[in-house]
This record gives structure tokens, sequence and C-alpha cells, in this order.
């Protein structure tokens, strides 16, 4: 039988890191299992769906690599198939009409917690005749539909990651609505633990991950799956993803939406990557830099541990790192190009493009970082205290004016990294001078500060974009 797993997201908000996480487990199950991955788009809550999240949504799976294998399906399209099982479930008497209205609830609530009760539906019109029934319609009382809840049993099922998980029907909040209020003998719309069991089952759904904030309605569709005699699939609950306090990741903890993630500068695979590690951990593992369809080789949910993972930006930068630095130099000198766009800075040829990017991607955590890092590169720096004082020592401003006179004799325009190596070896055998304090004196001139990337390879880069001769000749004016 074929294998398949789905996404469930509503469209109710930005895709977030914790969806994308679950995204990401089950895409990496289904590849790992030879299997299918769908999406459905759970979007009945007409009220706070919105087509731009579901946008948001299916953008962010495709930037994280996560491709889909059928058409997304739309939970508002089936809704009049939800009722149709509704109403079997009505008519063999495992579900019925409830009136009680929204006072008589929180009354009935109040007296709970005076007692110290968690709240739970007193099933008061299981029982209704139709005539009573025939009443409630007449005086214009508007009804939910109820599923009626044995309560002496147990719900038992095979986590895929828990082990057995064992809930009593008694704690389920009493008999479940599985629908909204409606009028006269209508059939409100679904809510989710309905609609997701006959979507489920109309998807030939056979594996279903997701977080354990769903183990409760887990155990009430179960309870469904029976009643309307449906094959169950395995039932998988992730742990959730954690701040460094330990507590449940909220917006306050800066991790928001995937969008956010891909604004701040990451690369797509670093974060899959990173997300892959937020709750699994395997046996043996020689590396952590691997691609999604390496990880979906070895990925297994056993491996998925129970208790909650906790989020780190640190390892999140470092694998970050890792991508840029390994990183193809042409597709990176085209990503921080467009950082370059932005800000209007026109580098002089494609080829200094890549050399740049080759140049400052080990010193970069984040894509961004790459403006910082090029930045001097466009703009000719402020010297600065430390640059001051060097050249204000010994040689180093003598080192400056041999270089130029040089540079402007031998007319050098466009070295290469081995000519820049020639010119320091020479000018220091003809005048003496050593080596570190040419190459010293020049970087002041080139960054202003005694710190900066590679001194030859900024030189070649220097000289193609004709900066070299002006910078010297400008620090040499302002020292
Ligand atoms: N729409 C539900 C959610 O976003 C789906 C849960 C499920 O996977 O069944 O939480």
């Amino acid at each position: 039988m074929e294998k398949r797993l789905r996404l469930a997201p509503s469209p109710t908000g930005l895709f977030h890191i914790g969806t994308a996480r679950t995204a990401l487990f089950n895409w990496l199950y289904a590849k790992k299992i030879g299997g299918k991955f769908l999406i459905r788009i759970e979007d009945t809550d007409f009220l706070r769906s919105k087509s731009e999240y579901t946008k948001n949504i299916l953008d962010g799976l495709k930037w994280l690599g996560l491709k889909w294998d059928e058409e997304p399906v739309k939970q508002s399209e089936r809704i009049s198939i939800h009722k149709k099982y509704i109403k079997k479930l009505l008519e063999c008497g495992a579900a019925y009409r409830c009136f009680t209205t929204e006072d008589e609830i929180s009354e009935l609530r109040e007296e709970q917690k005076k007692k110290g009760l968690p709240p739970k539906h007193d099933n008061r019109h299981r029982n209704l005749s139709k005539e009573e029934v025939e009443k409630f319609i007449s005086q214009g009382k508007s009804s939910v539909i109820r599923f009626k809840i044995d309560e002496k049993i147990q719900i038992k099922w095979e986590d895929q990651i828990r082990g057995e998980i064992k809930w009593q029907a008694r704690d389920l909040g009493g008999d479940l609505v599985l629908s909204r209020r409606a009028m006269g003998y209508e059939i409100g719309d679904p809510l989710y633990n309905f609609a997701v069991v006959v979507d489920d089952n109309f998807m030939n759904i056979t594996h279903v991950v997701r977080g354990e904030d769903h183990i409760s309605n887990t155990a009430k569709q179960i309870l469904i799956y029976k009643a309307l005699n449906f094959k169950q699939p395995t039932f998988s609950h992730t742990p959730l993803i954690l701040n460094a306090e330990g507590k449940k990741l909220s917006k306050r903890d800066y991790v928001t939406s995937i969008d956010e993630f891909r604004n701040m500068g990451y690369l797509p695979e670093a974060l899959a990557n990173y997300m892959a590690f937020l709750g699994w951990s395997p046996k043996s593992l020689e590396h952590e830099i691997l691609s999604l369809d390496e990880i979906s080789k070895i990925f297994d949910l056993s491996d998925i541990n129970k208790a909650g993972a906790k989020f780190s930006w640190e390892k999140l930068n470092w694998i970050n790192s890792q991508y840029i630095k390994n990183m193809e130099s042409v597709r990176l000198s085209e990503i921080i190009g467009r950082y370059w766009d932005e800000m209007s800075w026109e580098p002089p040829s494609k080829e200094w493009s890549i050399k740049l990017a080759i140049l400052i991607k080990d010193s970069m955590t984040l894509l961004k970082d790459a403006i910082d890092q090029s930045k001097p590169f466009f703009f000719l720096p402020p010297i600065q205290k430390e640059g001051q004082d060097f050249l204000a020592k010994g040689d180093s401003k003598q080192s400056l004016k041999l270089i130029l006179n040089f540079l402007i004799d031998k007319n050098a325009v466009k070295l290469n990294q081995e000519k820049a190596r020639e010119i320091i070896n020479e000018i220091s055998k003809m005048h003496n001078i050593k080596k570190g304090v040419l190459m010293k004196s020049l970087r002041v001139a080139f960054f202003g500060s005694l710190s900066g990337p590679d001194l030859i390879q900024s030189w070649e880069l220097f000289s193609e974009s004709k900066s070299d001769i002006l910078r010297i000749e400008r620090c040499l004016k302002l020292i």
C-alpha cells in the first residue's frame, strides 16, 4: 500500500518554524519510506484564514526545498462532504443535536470551577426525544452536533515516537462537538477534529505526524475513525520547540516566521538542516552538515525525542556559516550581488564579485553580513587611530610612498596576487624594509585599520577596481 503523509496547516498566520519543522519531519519520513508528502490547507476558520497566509506557507515550503507530491487539498471545498458524514453519524445514533446555549455552558463552567473540576460538558441533550428536538427547533434555538463519547472506555494507540499512549475517554471533556451552531435542522460547518478524520481518510493518509499539542485530539479522532469505520493511520507526536529557558517558543524569542529567517540571511538548506536536529537525534552521526536527501536516508521517527527541543541561535548560526563557507562561489556571489543591488553598490565585473565572495565568505555567519564585509571594497574607509599610530612609526609612511611610486612607475594596473607578492618582495629587498611593515602600511591605506581580510587577495580586488593607488594617495594625504 502506498505510504502517504501530510502537512495540514491552518492558514491563520505566517509560516511558523513549528509548522515548518512538522513539515520537514513529514517530508523526511515520506522520502525515507518511499511515500508521498501531501498538503491539506485547513482553511475552514473563515474569520482567521487568509489566502495570503496559504501563499506564504506554500512559498516557505518551496523555499525550504520541501516539495509536495500532489495538488494541495483545500478543506473548505470539502465541507459538504464533511456534513454528509455528520448526517450519517446522526442517523445511526452516534451523534445528536445539542441545544445548550452559550450562557448555559458558561454557567456549567462556573459551577465546575467552583468545585475545582475541569471543564466538561454534561451531555444533557444526549437522549432527547424526537418531540423534544422538534420543540427546541420550533422555539428558534440553534444547535451543534455532538458525538457520543463512551466514558467507560480507554483509548490506546502505539505512537511511533512515544510508544503506547493511553487516554481515558472520561477526560475528553464530554461529548465532542462536531459542527458549529446552526438553526433548524441544518448542520453547521464542521470543526477540526471531525474534518481532519474525514479528510485524512479521503487522502488515504497512512501516517499522521504532528505536534504533541495534538495528543488529546488524536484520542478524540480515533473514536471518530471507529464510528465511521475508517482505517486508522499510525500516529506520531513530535516534541515542542522550546526557548533557552525551556519554555514553549514564542514571538518573544524573536523566532517567528520562516520569511524572517530568510530576511535575516539564513540559507534554506542551512535552516532545514538545523530544523532536522530540533528534536531528532540519530544514534550515530559522523557530521551534522547534511543535505535533506542525506538526512532522509538515515531519518527515522523512532529517533525523535519525546522531550522538548531547545532552539539555539548559536547552532543555527554555526550551521549557516558552514553552508556559506562551502557554497559554490558563483552562487554565493549572485546571492551577495542581490544585497549590493539593494544598496546600489556596483561591482566592476562578475569575476571581481566572485573573488570578493570567496574572500569574505569565511567571515560571514549570515548572508547579510556580506554588506559589512564588502563595504570597505566599495567605499574609502576612515583611517582609524590604530592605523594613524602605525603610520606614524618607523618606515611605515615611507613604505606607502615606495609602493605608490612603484605602482605609478611600472604602470602596475590590474595586478594578480602573484604580481602583488612580487612587488612586496622587490621593495622589501631593494629598500631593506620588512615585508610585514610594507604589508601593514598597505593594510592601513586599504582598510583604515590593521585588521581585515587577506591583504594580497584584497589588493588584487582593489587593483581591479582601480582603487589601490587612490587609497594609498589619499592615506598619505590624510596623515
Ligand atoms: N490544522 C491543524 C494545525 O495546524 C492540523 C493538525 C494536524 O496535523 O492534524 O494544527
